[in-house]
């Protein structure tokens, strides 16, 4: 049986913060807003696999009011939302993202995100994709006031 699922995340763009992507430090004068380390990218993924196995949302497992998670790497909660997904019986197919930045440029980075989403996941590369695209100075992300993702996931089961 295969199922798909997706997810989508915000935070905002502010000053005194790391940006970290895709289970990476991306150098940029702003930082992701959060109270885990704001990982939009991973954010979108797990909601995405949660969402393929029908096991609520990011916010359900992991909440921002949980002293647990205050600063927490993302790479920590999608390991724990694929454990959670394999624990109901399915495996990781691919995941397709697309991150909407008017800046930094992000095309240089998409590789170094696609090994450490892998590595994490623990599948080919070739089973990550990213995509990054600007939303051409339109809405918040135009304005670079926040980064967006989208994720989109399969995962499957294999029948006995
Ligand atoms: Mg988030």
């Amino acid at each position: 049986m295969i199922r798909v699922g997706m997810g989508f995340d915000v935070h905002r763009l502010v000053e005194g913060r790391e940006l970290w992507m895709g289970g990476i430090k991306i150098p940029y004068h702003l930082g992701l807003l959060g109270h885990s380390d704001a990982d939009v990218v991973l954010h979108a993924l797990c909601d995405a696999l949660l969402g393929a196995a029908a096991l609520r949302d990011i916010g359900f497992h992991f909440p921002d009011t949980d002293a647990r998670y205050k600063g927490i790497d993302s790479k920590k909660l999608l390991l724990e939302t694929m454990r959670l997904v394999a624990e109901k019986g399915y495996s990781f197919g691919n995941a397709d993202i697309t991150i909407c930045a008017e800046q930094p440029k992000l095309n240089p980075h998409i590789p170094a995100m696609q090994q450490a989403i892998a590595e994490c996941i623990g599948c080919d590369v070739d089973c990550v994709s990213l995509k990054a695209t600007t939303t051409e100075k339109l809405g918040f992300t135009g304005r670079g006031e926040g980064i967006a993702a989208y994720a989109t996931v399969l995962i499957e089961k294999k029948s006995l």
